[in-house]
């Protein structure tokens, strides 16, 4: 779950105005159907957002979670509860209830211009191919090199740029000046590996590997130390689940003309033992990082 309003990513605190929650069910459930779909796309995804899943759990309305409380009259709004309900009657159902009742879908789908539901998708979810081994080994006359020559360069250039500032001004002296460049050396660096990561794959909207080798951070920045990740309720370790990339942000058609929420990667920790009965929804821990202020 997210907040729309840009100013609440600026607060402080590494989790944002974000929470997730995890749902652990059984194979068999009331939810969604033993089986993965079928292969084949969905006829029309661009008519109208489902109201049910594919397994026949009717959605509310308003937030897309469950929705077993349906509206009196029309009997076909369906809502996850009393606060929601009232939600839309008083934003709109009042005056459409019961309208399409004959037939079509548009009764019950989810509004459009919803201001609380992100649009939905499919996520293809494919393997990370391996690094070819032809990048371990840098052999100092190919591209690579190549590629890392301006780069030295260009720090040089703006240590040199920091430098003269630094005398200009006689409040820096040359320690703090060192530590200040290092810093930067080393924030190009984590952001420079980010993006090689994600060039293999420039669309990924989501990076998996439950308790693997962990996320790939934008900045050396605001990384969390084991002792920052809270255990779980049951007593247990969090562990690496998966993390939220940046260009997820360019589907969830939040960019308005003013400012956008914003992220450089939610990284989510769940807990190690799977506790839970399957039918209960458990507060797992986000981190929500930001770019650094000189990456771009
Ligand atoms: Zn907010
Ligand atoms: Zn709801
Ligand atoms: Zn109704
Ligand atoms: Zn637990």
């Amino acid at each position: 779950f997210a907040c729309r309003g840009a100013a609440c990513y600026r607060l402080p605190g590494p989790r944002g105005p974000l929470c997730v929650f995890r749902n652990q069910l059984p194979r068999r459930n009331d939810t969604y159907p033993e089986e993965p779909p079928p292969e084949e796309p969905p006829p029309d995804t661009t008519a109208v957002l489902p109201h049910r899943l594919r397994g026949g759990a009717a959605l509310c309305r308003v937030c897309g979670c469950l929705g077993p409380r349906v509206c009196g009259r029309c009997h076909r709004a369906a809502y996850c509860g009393p606060e929601h309900q009232v939600l839309d009657w008083r934003r709109g159902h009042r005056r459409s209830c019961g309208q399409h009742a004959a037939g079509g879908d548009s009764a019950d789908a989810i509004p459009e211009h919803n201001e609380f539901l992100f649009p939905e998708y499919e996520i293809l979810i494919e393997p990370e191919e391996p690094e070819s081994p032809s990048d371990s080994s840098v052999d100092p006359d190919d591209e690579q090199g190549a590629v890392d020559t301006p780069k030295g360069l260009k720090e040089q250039e703006e240590l040199r740029a920091t430098g003269s500032a630094g005398k200009a001004c006689q409040s820096l002296d040359e320690e703090t000046l060192e530590a200040m460049a290092k810093h930067e050396t080393e924030e190009d660096k984590v952001f420079q590996m980010f993006k090689e990561r994600v060039a293999a794959e420039p669309e990924q909207i989501i990076r998996y590997c439950r308790g693997g080798e962990g996320p790939i951070w934008v900045s050396g920045e605001n990384t969390p130390e084991e002792k920052h990740i809270p255990n779980c309720s049951c007593g247990a370790k969090r562990i690496f689940e998966f993390q939220i990339m940046p260009q997820l942000l360019n589907h969830l058609q939040v960019d308005s003309l003013g400012e956008s929420i914003d992220w450089g990667t939610l990284v989510v920790y769940t807990c190690a033992e799977n506790c839970g009965d399957g039918n209960e929804y458990l507060e797992e821990f986000i981190w929500k990082q930001d770019f650094s202020a000189g990456s771009s």
